[in-house]
């Protein structure tokens, strides 16, 4: 049976556990969230996995140099990603560990299903591997020698393994790269992908000696080997949709609506991940959802220059709902952005402070003054209809333009009551006036909230809770109709959703 259209099953990365959470890792994290939530708005059953990818050279050699054992090395780094995902209040409902006996099953099972296809051989080899990216490199593909993205100069490595046969799936992937155009998204990423398909993909190592690494999944049926990382952990995104163990769950989820990722692993991703898929005889996931990266005041974020962005510092003096919005309104997703305080105290006072927040309070204000505190009497007056353009800008992963029109629209709401001068209207005794006035805002607020919600969970809730709004199950097609908030509920006041910083 055919997966159904209402469940949505989407993943970020599994962060590999060499390094504590950073920004690049939150950013993901926020995208793949949006992405959820506003999938639940539609109404749809969500499926949203995140977790630890916890095998591998680099682990095994970080853990050694820390002196503790490789599993406890994991539990606490593990421990780390957990809690930044509680942080920035992403809406997971699964959290997946790649040392989980869950995933050894489904690593195994996968790997068993491409052996049986008759694409996994054994063939003694010699190649150049940067542990940094747990992956051989090529001559050419190397900068003067040194791992492009690591600029440490590779390790050589000679040792038999196993391979995997991905030249055999350069032809079918191109094939279905011609049938699925926004397979991998966006078009820039699908084309290098392209251009790599075109070259012709060569066979992979996916296995490495137990003797010069033992931390990683027993190859089936050979305990002198241990699978290669990459094959292990692409395989969670089918363990965390019940593949080896719960047949009637994986029908139900797998394929994965989107996988989201950064661009230096997309082509884990593209072109491997789908091979494997294929070979195993699985449903490919509909899309590969791929971002840039995030420079810090114009510059690649680095330890030694010091100007690395922590999320946990950001969140503690701006709140997580500013970071969670600055993060999408000012970059757009999939090209590479630049995070900035400057620009980011810039939009909080002007987006947050002035337009949004402050159009709240007013609105809050000016009904208890003049209408007693409650909805006023519902109107169906002229208001703006943003609803089919923003479901086509989310659907297509375009959130700083569902942004700028939410923003639009708040801008506009500002300008009516500007307009409209409600104070003034009251004093010429133009009462209804002032009622259409308010109500108009009151429930375009509404509407606001709920485009919101997406973007800034907490910040929707409170917005509605001042509204009076009771909001639970959330469907879409409802909630964009005009006249839910009914006349006569009280208002609740509130302090400022975004007072003013302090230094
Ligand atoms: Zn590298």
């Amino acid at each position: 049976m055919p997966k159904r259209d209402d469940h949505y099953y989407l993943t970020t990365p599994i962060y590999y556990v060499n390094d504590v959470a950073h920004v690049g890792h939150a950013y993901t994290s926020i995208a793949s969230d949006i992405m959820a939530r506003f999938q639940r708005l539609l109404g749809k059953q969500v499926h949203f996995v995140t977790g630890t990818d916890e095998h591998g050279q680099k682990i095994a050699r970080a853990a050694e140099a820390r002196g503790v054992g490789p599993q406890t090395f994991v539990d606490e780094i593990s421990e780390g990603f957990r809690e930044l995902n509680k942080k920035l209040n992403t809406s997971t409902t699964d959290f997946i560990r790649t040392t989980e006996p869950r995933h050894l099953k489904a690593a195994q099972k996968i790997w068993e299903a491409a052996n049986a296809a008759g694409d996994i051989y054994k063939k003694s080899y010699e190649g150049l591997y940067c542990v940094s990216c747990e992956q051989f490199y090529i001559e050419k593909d190397l900068n003067d020698g040194v791992c492009p993205i690591h600029l440490k100069a590779p390790e050589l490595l000679q040792e038999e393994n196993y391979f995997f046969k991905l030249s055999k799936y350069t032809e079918p992937l191109k094939k279905y790269f011609d049938a699925h155009p926004d397979f991998v998204y966006p078009q820039n990423r699908q084309k290098e992908m392209r251009q790599i398909l075109e070259e012709g993909l060569d066979d992979i190592s996916i296995s490495r000696s137990v003797e010069k690494l033992s931390w990683g999944i027993p190859v089936p049926g050979d305990d002198t080997q241990v699978m290669y990382v990459w094959f292990d952990a692409l395989t969670n995104y089918i363990t965390a949709a019940g593949y080896a163990d719960d047949e009637k769950f994986f029908d139900t989820w797998w394929p994965a609506d989107a996988h989201v990722m950064g661009k230096e692993i997309n082509r884990f991703h593209s072109l491997l991940w789908p091979a494997m898929l294929l070979s195993a005889g699985l449903p490919l996931p509909k899309q590969i959802v791929v971002h840039g990266w995030l420079t810090a005041d114009g510059q690649k974020m680095s330890k030694s220059i010091g100007n690395v962005i922590k999320p946990y510092d950001v969140i503690e003096k701006y709140g997580l709902d500013t970071f969670r919005y600055f993060l999408f309104r000012e970059l757009p997703f999939g090209s590479d952005g630049d995070f900035s305080f400057a620009k980011l105290e810039q939009r909080y006072r002007s987006d947050l402070g002035n337009d949004l927040g402050n159009l709240v309070m007013r609105t809050v204000a000016m009904t208890q003054k003049f209408c007693a505190g409650v909805v006023p009497s519902e109107t169906s007056g002229d208001h703006e209809e943003i609803w089919d353009r923003y479901r086509a800008h989310m659907e297509r992963w375009e959130f700083q333009s569902a942004l700028e029109l939410v923003w639009e629209y708040v801008r506009g709401l500002n300008q009516l009551i500007d307009h409209e001068k409600p104070w003034a209207a009251e004093k010429e005794g133009r009462h209804s006036d002032v009622e259409k006035t308010l109500y108009t805002i009151l429930e375009g607020l509404r509407h606001i909230a709920i485009a919101l919600q997406p973007f800034m969970p907490e910040t929707a809730d409170k917005i509605l809770a001042q509204l009076g709004f009771e909001y639970f199950n959330p469907q879409f097609d409802t909630l964009q109709e005009w006249g839910l908030l009914k006349s006569g509920v009280p208002l609740i006041a509130a302090p400022p959703l975004f007072p003013p910083l302090t230094e």
